[in-house]
């Protein structure tokens, strides 16, 4: 038989694995539940969350992985979850402290996907506007955040002209809705067209917010339709949202393709997860049926199978898509027959199926109890807590 470690080693080597909402060592907070170790080398973990909709299961699933499989003797790793208890969640508050459970807007929400591209123009809001619609239409809850700071346009998309959103009596900001979708942007919060100029930590702290100080509820899925390329916000967002997944949006052309793939390089440096690839503007067929490969073929594919991650769809040049999106109304909606809104439909239930499945969500500890709408209370009680948003 060959040497394995004994359970007190992968405990030690698991004090690396760190919570990143908690800040702590796992081991630390008695989140390690059980190791088990057979002759063969096989190690099973089983780590404890402290929310079962914790969408942290993969930065665990591979952080786990990872401290633990190069210990002598070990020849796989399995790591498993279970959801901590009340008294069990309960030791752990005292042990953190009054408060310093994850209780943010974020508890509730199961997935985080990130929608990025290495260039502005090839769709990106398009796809995250119509997609978040098509996982509506499947059942979903669903809210969209717009992080493109520099290029909102999920506002028209969703015909959410003047409105702005209120705050709620727990001073959060309730997002708009719209085609059934929450949504949230900074074009809320600015004069229409206006110019922003964002300093880093303004941009830093202007995100925080609508990760932490927006009222998302429960959701199945928030998209967060980000900036192009790789800089900034994306950085932010991969330090706020260790959970999130990527899904990259390219053309087929290669230049498209080749700058797409920095951001997939990006989404990579910070152990981010990519759900797929999605190609747009994939050719146009004319009304006669003759096709036009407009930009170019294969991209999609290409960076797909370079990555290792499916092509979760290619959706074609339409016009219907174009007018739609300037009209303000999702077109999977109102024509769920255009080729486009298919290949839509076909990328959110792909979605879908590679997303984990779902364990029960623990209640959450701030008590949710029903309060004064925003325009049952005095003035002051409405303003949001945290920062206020920068205004242009
Ligand atoms: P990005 O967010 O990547 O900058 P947008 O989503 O704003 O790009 O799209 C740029 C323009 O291209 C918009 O006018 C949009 O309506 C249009 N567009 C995007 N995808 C398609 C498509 N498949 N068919 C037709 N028009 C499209």
């Amino acid at each position: 038989m060959t040497n394995v470690p004994s359970r007190e080693e992968i405990r030690r080597a698991l004090e690396v694995v760190i919570d990143p909402e908690l800040h702590r060592s796992i081991v630390e907070l008695d989140m390690v539940r059980s190791i088990e170790v057979s002759a063969n080398g096989v190690v099973d973990v089983t780590v404890s969350l402290t929310t079962a909709g914790c969408p942290i299961k993969g930065h665990f699933q591979t952080a786990v992985s990872a401290a633990v499989a190069p210990l002598e003797g070990v020849t796989a790793v399995n790591v498993y979850f279970d959801v901590l208890d009340d008294a069990q969640r309960a030791a752990l508050q005292q042990k953190l402290g009054r408060g310093s459970l994850p209780q943010g807007t974020l508890a509730q929400v199961h997935n985080v996907i990130c929608v990025g591209s290495g260039k502005g123009g090839v769709g990106k809001s398009t796809l995250t506007a119509n997609l978040a619609a098509a996982l509506a239409g499947e059942g979903k809850r669903v809210g969209v955040l717009d992080a493109d700071v520099w290029g909102y346009s999920i506002p028209r998309m969703y015909g959410l002209g003047a409105t702005r959103p209120e705050v709620s009596a727990q001073r959060k900001i309730i997002p708009l809705e719209a085609h059934g979708v929450k949504v949230m942007s900074i074009g809320f919060f600015v004069e229409e067209d206006a110019a922003v100029v964002w300093r880093g930590p303004m941009l830093h702290k202007a995100l925080t917010q609508f990760l932490q100080d927006v009222d998302w509820g429960a959701l199945d899925y928030l998209l967060i339709d980000l900036p192009p390329g790789t800089g900034d916000v994306s950085m932010t967002l991969a330090q706020l949202l260790p959970q999130a997944r990527f899904l990259i949006v390219t053309t087929p052309q290669a230049t498209a393709q080749k700058v797409a793939r920095r951001a997939a390089q990006m989404a990579e440096k910070f152990s981010l997860e990519i759900v797929g690839v999605v190609e747009n503007m994939s050719g146009f067929r004319t009304p006669s049926g003759e096709h036009y490969a407009i930009f170019g073929n294969g991209g999609g594919g290409e960076l797909a199978e370079e990555l290792d991650v499916p092509l979760l769809g290619r959706v074609p040049l339409t016009m219907p898509l174009r007018e739609h999106s300037d009209g303000g109304a999702p077109l999977v909606l109102d024509e769920p027959g255009d080729p486009a809104a298919q290949a839509i439909e076909q990328l959110a239930r792909g979605v879908i199926a590679t997303s984990p499945p779902e364990l029960d969500t623990l209640p959450l500890y701030d008590g949710d109890a029903k309060q004064p709408s925003a325009g049952e209370l005095p003035a002051e009680a409405r303003k949001p807590a945290g920062m206020s948003l920068p205004m242009a």
